[in-house]
C-alpha cells in the first residue's frame, strides 16, 4: 500500500500539530509508526501541506528542511508532541517542557532562517498555539491519539477527525456489544 498525506493527516488544525502527528501510534510500541523515517516523506509533507493544511494561507510554501540539518526539524516536532501532549493531559512538571518547546523553536528558527523552510514555520506555528484561546481548545483524540484543535462551538469534539476516528470508535463500540451479545 502506499502511502498518500490525505486531508486526514492534517486533521491537527495547525502546522506544528500536523507536523507531530507524522508520528502514527505514539502510544502503542508495537504500532508506532515515524512516517519522516523515509527524508523523502518530509518533503512530500511539505508539499501536502500547502494544499491541506490549517495554516496555508500563513505558510503558502514550504520546502522541507535541507538533509544535513533535519535532526533539528526533527527535535522540534518531539518538543511540540512532549510539551503539548503533557500540557493538554495536565501533567504540570513546573516549566521544564515549555523551556524544551522554547529551545527547540529558537533553535529551528535560528537552523532555518528561511519563512519557506518547514522548519521555520512549524515553530512559528508551535508558538502560535501558546497562545491563550487556541492554547485551551487542544486536544488529544480519543481515537488515535493525535493532537488537535477543538474549534467546535461547544467545545465538545473528541476525535481529530469524525469521518476516520469518530466511526472508527463507533464500528467498534458496535463490534464489540455484538460480540458480547453472542458469548
Ligand atoms: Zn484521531
Amino acid at each position: 500500500m502506499t502511502f498518500r498525506w490525505t486531508e486526514h493527516r492534517f486533521a491537527g488544525g495547525a502546522l506544528a500539530l500536523d507536523v507531530a502527528n507524522s508520528v502514527i501510534l505514539r502510544s502503542d510500541a508495537a504500532k508506532i509508526v515515524d512516517r519522516f523515517a523515509v527524508p523523502a516523506q518530509i518533503a512530500a509533507f511539505a508539499e501536502a501541506a500547502t494544499k491541506l493544511g490549517a495554516e496555508r494561507d500563513r505558510f503558502p510554501t514550504l520546502i522541507a528542511p535541507e538533509a544535513e540539518k533535519q535532526a533539528v526539524f526533527l527535535d522540534l516536532r518531539e518538543a511540540v508532541d512532549d510539551y503539548f501532549r503533557a500540557a493538554i493531559a495536565g501533567d504540570d512538571d513546573g516549566d521544564d517542557r515549555l523551556a524544551g518547546l522554547l529551545f527547540a523553536c529558537g533553535t529551528a528558527l535560528r537552523t532555518f532562517p528561511l519563512a519557506e523552510n518547514l522548519g521555520n514555520a512549524t515553530a512559528h506555528s508551535a508558538l502560535s498555539l501558546l497562545a491563550g484561546e487556541t492554547r485551551e481548545r487542544l486536544r488529544i483524540c480519543g481515537n488515535c491519539g493525535w493532537l488537535f484543535i477543538d474549534r467546535s462551538k461547544n467545545r465538545s469534539r473528541i476525535w481529530c477527525d469524525m469521518a476516520v476516528c469518530g466511526n472508527r470508535r463507533k464500528a467498534s463500540r458496535h463490534y464489540h456489544r455484538k460480540k458480547e451479545a453472542q458469548t
